[in-house]
Parts: structure tokens; C-alpha cells; sequence
């Protein structure tokens, strides 16, 4: 997502950077481009347009021309006014009693599975939530609901084959609920190909009588502008209270994700970026911004990383590295952090500048088969050989080949790699310019 579009302005900040005397003329230029480059992201028209406007008017306004940096600062200005579209400060969900949450949408958009995501995420943060399926149309989408609530571990509420009337199923699991220690409750309804007038009714009646504090609409940014189209629809029909942006990991033009805010007035309160249950993340525009302009989301990865990693191995392991050790020991623990990790690429995908490299690493080095037979190699080592990898020569080599069912070229291409590594991180001013490239620093 947003890889063109970073791509395009990339090339345009990078013009406007090069140029030693900022005219009006180039801002004019510079301006144009971004905005063929927002409409090529499938943004809105009207959105493009008056967001070029806001920042010609900032940029022309301030005097940005007699600014040290005047190429910078037309970059802040962007990325602050990116962040406004996306709706300025991330807006968290009202749980207050009685804590219900409404996810509503259309087919195939991602409701069921975000249902599922949004009460695993729930119950990490501490809460008890409740799982309740009101899709009385496809029963295909109530075991989905039950397959998911298992997987993840939360109680759900799903109604008899014959029930027809949802609101009496509203009732039901409410009643039902009584008897369950929880205080949110997520309710997943029907769908539809495209809205239509049945599905409006049904989701009004069971709105009026839930009053949820939270009716969320869940939209595939993938279908971009009609993403967009779906959202006033159901906003004028129920009143939504926030958008929840699925499939952000696909490869769509992101134009939905831009022009959400602008067009319907109401915050994009999650993104999903994946198939797995815990790929839903808090959507913070001024992260999204940073990303847009490929410098990153360090603080989303330190998040991500925090959820599914202790803290303490962690803090180990740079203990370590800062005192100049690397082994094998080390290699096999480091190893074992990244399979927790899951998705790398899409991770990788937060640091600044990854999305310019990102072609030109294999998707092979991201192969969790492949990270399976180097665990393999290092466990056919002995406890000397992990912790003094210099007295691995030929007969050792071979044993380990061996040992671990691998051919030797592998074990001799892994002991090459583990080398180079272990020189990288004893050079403090490799390890340096290491971090220093993470930071997005120049
Ligand atoms: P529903 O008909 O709206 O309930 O949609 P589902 O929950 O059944 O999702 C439809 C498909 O989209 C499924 O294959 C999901 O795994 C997939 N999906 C949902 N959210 C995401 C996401 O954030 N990223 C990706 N890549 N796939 C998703």
C-alpha cells in the first residue's frame, strides 16, 4: 500500500530538495505533481484538490522561501497536512457501558475476520469481550465467527439455523450474555454484495435497538473510491462512529485511506494489514503520514515488535551485542525472536526506506522453511562449537551437514554469513551507521 505514491513523492521532494534557489515557480511545479500523484492513488478528486490547495496556501503563506531549508519545510508542511487528512489524533473507541461495539459492511470486505482480530486485540489490552454473530443469511459466516472466536479464545454467541429476525438474536445473546463475565461486546452482522435497501433496514433496526456506543464500519481499502461511496452510504443510514480499513497489506493505490476522513468526517480507528488474527493495528495518522513519505513508522515496529517479544530476551541479546559477544547462542536466540515476529516484510515495511530496497530482497530470506533448516544446522552443533564458531573446519562441517540432513554448501554458506555478522556487529562504527540508518537520521 501507498508504494506508488511514496515512489512519486519521493521523486518530487527529492526535485524540490536539489533545486538551490526555491522559486514560486518550482512550488508550483512540485505541487502539481503531488497532486497527479494523489489522483493516481485513486484519491477523490475533491479531496486532491483542496488538499494541494491547503498546502500551496501554508506553503505561500509562511515564508518558506526565505527559510534555510525551504525544500524541508515544504515536506513538513505536507506531512502535516497529510496527517490532517487522515484525521490529526488517533481517536480511541468509546467502551463505555454498555460496551457494545457494531461492525457492520460489506461482503468479502473483512467484518467477520476483524471482528475476530478486534476481540483478540481486546482481550490483550485486559478486556472480557463477547463475540456475537448476527449474519442470519450465510451460515457459512457464523461457523467462520465460531472458528475465529475459538482461535482466539473468546466466548461467542451464535443463533439457531431457523432464526430470522436479528434483533430477536440481539436479545437472545443479550440475555445470554448475563450469564458471561464480560464488558464489551462485538456484534458482527450480515453483508451484502452492495448496500441495499434490506440490509440498510436490518442494521437500522438492530442499531436502534442496541444504541451501541460504537457502530464501526469496515471497508477493503483495496476497492478504493467505492470504499469510499460505501462509507457515506452506511454513515447516512446508522450514523457511523469510525472506519476500520482492511487488506492495507495488499498492493491497492491507497486513495480509500486518504480520502475516508476527508469525505465521510469520520476517524479511521483501525487498519487491518494481514490475514492473521493479530494484524489489526490502531491507525494513527501522523504515522500513516510518516509512512507515506517513506520515512517510516518506528514507533508502530518498536509496538509491534513489543507485543510479541519479551522484553527481557530482548534487552539481553543488545546487552550482548553492545559487549562485542555474538555466537552462536546468540544467533539461535535471535533467531527464535524473528519466528515470533511473523510477518518480516510486512514489519520491515515500517522501517524509513524500506519500501525503495524492498525489491531487492528475495522473498526467500523471509522463508520460514529456509529459517527452519539454519535452526536445524545450529542445533547439530556442539555447545563449543555454538559458542566458538572459528574451530568449525572441514571434518565438523561435514558432521553438521550430516547431522542436521542439509548439504554442505548450506552449512558453509550459513558459517560465511554468521562470520560477516559477527564482524558487523563487533565494528561499533558499523553497528552505528546500522542504527543511524533505522533512525532515518541523514
Ligand atoms: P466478511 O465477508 O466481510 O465477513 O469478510 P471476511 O472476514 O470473510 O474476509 C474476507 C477475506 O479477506 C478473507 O479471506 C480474510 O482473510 C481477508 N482479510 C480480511 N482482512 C484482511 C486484511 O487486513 N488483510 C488481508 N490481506 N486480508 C484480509
Amino acid at each position: 500500500m501507498f508504494s506508488n505514491l511514496a515512489d512519486s513523492l519521493d521523486k518530487t521532494f527529492r526535485n524540490l530538495r536539489g533545486v538551490g534557489k526555491i522559486s514560486e515557480s518550482n512550488i508550483t511545479d512540485a505541487l502539481r505533481d503531488i497532486r497527479l500523484a494523489l489522483l493516481e492513488a485513486d484519491v477523490e478528486f475533491s479531496v486532491a484538490k483542496e488538499f494541494v490547495a491547503h498546502v500551496k496556501e501554508k506553503a505561500m503563506g509562511v515564508d518558506v522561501l526565505k527559510s534555510i531549508k525551504p525544500g524541508e519545510q515544504i515536506v513538513k508542511i505536507f506531512h502535516d497536512e497529510m496527517a490532517e487528512l487522515l484525521g490529526g489524533d488517533q481517536v480511541p473507541l468509546d467502551l463505555s457501558d454498555p460496551g457494545y461495539v457494531l461492525i457492520c459492511g460489506l461482503n468479502g470486505a473483512g467484518k467477520t475476520t476483524t471482528a475476530g482480530k478486534l476481540a483478540l486485540r481486546l482481550k490483550r489490552e485486559g478486556r472480557k469481550p463477547l463475540l456475537v454473530a448476527c449474519d442470519l443469511y450465510r451460515p457459512a459466516a457464523i461457523d467462520q465467527l465460531a472458528v475465529l472466536a475459538k482461535q482466539v479464545d473468546v466466548p461467542v454467541y451464535t443463533p439457531e439455523a431457523s432464526e430470522t429476525d436479528v434483533v430477536k438474536v440481539a436479545k437472545d445473546a443479550l440475555e445470554w450474555a448475563k450469564t458471561q463475565n464480560h464488558n464489551v461486546i462485538i456484534f458482527d452482522t450480515a453483508g451484502r454484495q452492495e448496500v441495499d435497501e434490506r440490509l440498510i433496514e436490518e442494521l437500522k433496526r438492530l442499531h436502534a435497538f442496541l444504541q451501541p456506543k460504537e457502530t464501526l464500519l469496515v471497508a477493503d481499502s483495496a476497492t478504493g473510491q467505492q470504499a469510499v461511496s460505501v462509507a457515506r452510504h452506511f454513515d447516512e443510514a446508522v450514523g457511523i462512529t469510525g472506519i476500520i480499513l482492511t487488506k492495507l497489506d495488499g498492493d491497492a493505490r491507497g486513495g480509500a485511506a486518504l480520502s475516508m476522513r476527508a469525505v465521510t468526517g469520520k476517524p479511521i480507528k483501525f487498519a487491518g494489514e494481514g490475514e492473521k488474527l493479530d494484524q489489526l493495528f490502531e491507525f494513527h495518522p501522523n504515522r500513516m503520514a510518516d509512512r507515506i513519505l517513506g520515512m517510516g513508522d518506528i514507533v508502530g515496529m518498536v509496538e509491534q515488535v513489543a507485543s510479541k517479544i519479551d522484553e527481557k530476551d530482548a534487552m539481553k541479546s543488545i546487552q550482548r551485542l553492545a559487549e562485542g559477544k555474538f555466537d552462536f547462542y546468540d544467533f539461535l536466540d535471535q533467531m527464535k525472536m524473528l519466528q515470533k515476529l511473523g510477518d518480516m516484510k510486512g514489519l520491515l515495511g515500517l522501517l524509513p526506506g524500506f519500501n525503495k530496497i524492498k525489491k531487492q530482497i528475495p522473498d526467500a530470506a523471509f522463508d520460514p522453511k529456509r529459517m527452519k533448516r539454519t535452526e536445524a544446522i545450529v542445533l547439530s552443533m556442539t555447545p563449543d562449537e555454538r559458542r566458538r564458531p572459528e574451530i568449525i573446519k572441514n571434518s565438523r562441517r561435514e558432521r553438521i551437514a550430516k547431522g542436521s540432513g542439509v548439504k554442505l554448501v548450506e552449512v558453509n554458506q550459513l558459517l560465511k554469513q554468521f562470520g560477516e555478522m559477527r564482524k558487523m556487529m563487533r565494528s561499533p562504527n558499523k553497528m552505528k551507521n546500522m542504527m543511524k540508518q533505522m533512525g532515518g537520521m541523514p
